[in-house]
């Protein structure tokens, strides 16, 4: 029994799975420990490998399709795939080393994709994004391709089709050579999972770029389009960035209705945020701005959700929102407005611009002259998919300590692994959002 927090947990009885190769038990599964000397511990440490590479593996993926390879980057994928291959890897140590490895290099790949996606679509400044649809066709795009959306919006351009945004694709509102686009007129929907509500109520085309899709109801699976990678049963997958069939769907399935509209604002890059640093500097030591924190990452529709939204409406007035991923869907409608011309809700963007947020904690620590666990900054992330495991071990790679996590713990963390993490990193999981506001903040 491990605690995590102050909550006791155990993971038993099923603290093991392995079915890598044919002595495993029964023919069906190792679940106590394995013929071949494998701990549990050793197996649930090759499965948080495999997300982390995996992670790093899917921003891999789209800094390649703006032309950008890394050899570092890649030489880490196949080393961290092989070390998770059947009897090759059975040391405890050198697997948490291949974790924190893999924090490094998400950090690097982020780091390149953010420069890709400013070399190509300029530094974001903020944007009031219009939710809600108007009159006209138009095509959905959602998940995180920002390639993708703008080979679409040239390929739009002058078709009389709208382009809208969901999920994840919303801080493509930011970006200077996205937003030129007249045709790009908003958003339809919040977080990746509103998915079946969204793409049913609405008759359009959609484009899915990639993962956080779900296997789509009759209602729109005819008028579903995936590409790259991103293949669900009954859409039409699309050729590399051949949009044709796609647009001329959203023309065949006509005009959309004129909604009344919300608004969100998106678009915080580092340089808008750090260009406010002499005035955060004001503000922190005139006891204006008593503390940041950056809430957020992946998010999904279990219980347990609620709590981040209650806590950001919790917050005293002296305290800092960043905000990034979709996460950010649980509390971005609020207004929180701002101190002395500082918002206090800043949505960096996407999942990946984590990097945002850590160029951001780099530079202030340099203002204030403090060390990163040092800075007035708490992070209290949620978690979903295996992206943000790689995210996760980026933090701890950068020795960040006294990370606030849920939903749930990760499920391939067993009680060793929390230890190491409770003990090293302080690790905790969320609790109750007053009762935490009140013991960061005293
Ligand atoms: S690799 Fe080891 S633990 Fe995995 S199935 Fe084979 S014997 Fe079992
Ligand atoms: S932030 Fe995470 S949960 Fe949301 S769409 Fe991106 S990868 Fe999926």
């Amino acid at each position: 029994m491990a605690l995590f927090g102050n909550k006791k947990i155990s993971n038993e009885p099923v603290d093991m799975f392995c079915y890598q190769c044919s002595q495993t038990a029964n023919g069906t599964g190792c679940n106590v420990s394995g013929v071949c000397g494998k701990k549990p511990t050793i197996a649930r440490l090759q499965d948080n490998l495999l997300f982390a590479v995996k992670g790093i593996s899917a921003y891999n993926y789209h800094l390649n399709e703006l032309g950008v390879e890394d050899e570092e980057i890649n030489k880490f994928l196949t080393q961290g795939l092989y070390a998770t291959l059947t009897n090759v890897n059975f040391d405890l140590e050198s697997l948490v080393g291949y974790a924190l490895e893999a924090g490094k290099i998400n950090l690097k790949v982020m780091e390149l994709l953010k420069k890709a996606h400013i070399a190509n679509y300029g530094e974001p400044s903020p944007e009031a994004v219009q939710v809600g649809s108007q009159e006209g066709s138009g095509i959905l795009v959602t998940g995180h391709d920002l390639k993708a959306l703008e080979e679409l919006l040239k390929q739009t351009e002058g078709t009389g089709v709208n382009v809208y945004t969901h999920s994840e694709m919303l801080p493509a509102h930011g970006y200077p050579e996205l937003k030129k686009y007249d045709h790009l007129v908003g958003q339809l929907g919040g977080p990746w999972f509103d998915q079946r509500k969204i793409f049913d109520k609405y008759n359009v085309a959609v484009l899915a770029t990639s993962n956080c899709i779900l296997t789509p109801s009759e209602s729109y699976k005819n008028r579903l389009f995936t590409m790259g990678p991103t293949k669900v049963p009954g859409s039409q997958a699309i050729n590399g960035y051949e949009f044709s069939d796609l647009i001329a769907k959203a023309k065949e399935l006509g005009s959309l209705e004129n909604e009344e509209k919300t608004t969100l604002t998106t678009g915080f890059g580092a340089g808008v945020v750090l260009s406010l640093a002499d005035k955060i500097k004001e503000l922190v030591e005139g006891e204006k701005i008593r503390r940041f924190f950056l809430v957020g990452g992946c998010d999904s529709p279990i219980q347990g959700t609620g709590y981040f939204r209650e806590f950001v409406e919790k917050l005293p007035n002296d305290t800092v929102v960043l905000t990034l991923g979709c996460g950010k869907y649980r509390f971005n409608d609020l207004d929180l407005g701002d101190i002395e011309g500082v918002p206090r809700l800043i949505d960096l963007g996407q999942c990946n611009d984590a990097i945002v947020a850590v160029d951001i904690a780099v530079a202030l620590c340099d203002l204030f002259g403090v060390e990163l666990n040092d800075l007035p900054l708490t992070i209290v992330c949620s978690w979903m998919e295996q992206k943000a495991a790689a995210i996760l071990w980026s933090l701890l790679y950068l020795g960040k300590k006294d990370i606030i996590l849920g939903p749930i713990l990760p499920a391939w963390a067993n009680d060793n692994i929390l230890n190491y993490l409770v003990s090293t990193f302080n690790l905790t999981p969320i609790g109750n959002p007053e009762e935490d506001i009140k013991r960061i903040l005293s």
